[in-house]
């Protein structure tokens, strides 16, 4: 499989997986019907604006994307775990674990934008495996980042959150 051949599959996958149609994708995006198709069948690599188009046409963003297809997004910066394909993988099984579901506020894409985000983070030895990934929306990824850096992993709100819960 190719680059080109991975990036079609996937946005089609991600599209099914959102219920939405090629007419309902192209009106989220601004991207033509024609063109999401070419992308879709592999006829077409989209440049990196039409990338960051369909990123939020599918309620995520470009670097979550991105890694679906194996690129090399800044978000995979750091020690590596397995393969590209695996991480790929890794990354879309998420996806799909939690429903495309926001594990903080519960908010869903398509309302909302989604992303992937390391439980441990990849600079503190994270890594890419299944278990260190969860779904996040935008905002909670961001307020996330700064409650880290603030008052540190060990009073993560995602880990109160899960304690809560359990
Ligand atoms: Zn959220």
């Amino acid at each position: 499989m190719n680059e080109s051949e991975n990036f079609g599959t996937t946005i089609r996958q991600l599209r099914k997986d959102q219920k939405m149609t090629l007419k309902e994708l192209s009106e989220k995006s601004g991207i033509s019907f024609s063109q999401i198709a070419k992308i879709e069948k592999s006829i077409h690599t989209p440049p990196r604006d039409t990338v960051i188009k369909l990123a939020r046409g599918l309620s995520t963003d470009e670097n979550t994307l991105l890694s679906m297809v194996g690129f090399n997004p800044t978000v995979n910066k750091g020690p590596i775990d397995g393969p590209t394909e695996d991480r790929m993988v890794n990354i879309y099984k998420t996806f799909m674990k939690y429903k495309f579901t926001c594990q903080i506020c519960g908010s869903k894409a398509p309302k909302t934008q989604i992303t992937i985000d390391t439980i441990i983070p990849i600079k503190k030895g994270g890594s890419f495996h299944e278990d260190n990934l969860i779904v996040l929306c935008a905002n909670c990824h961001l307020a996330r980042e700064a409650f880290i850096r603030k008052d540190g992993l060990e009073n993560d709100i995602f880990f109160r959150k899960k304690d809560k819960l359990q």
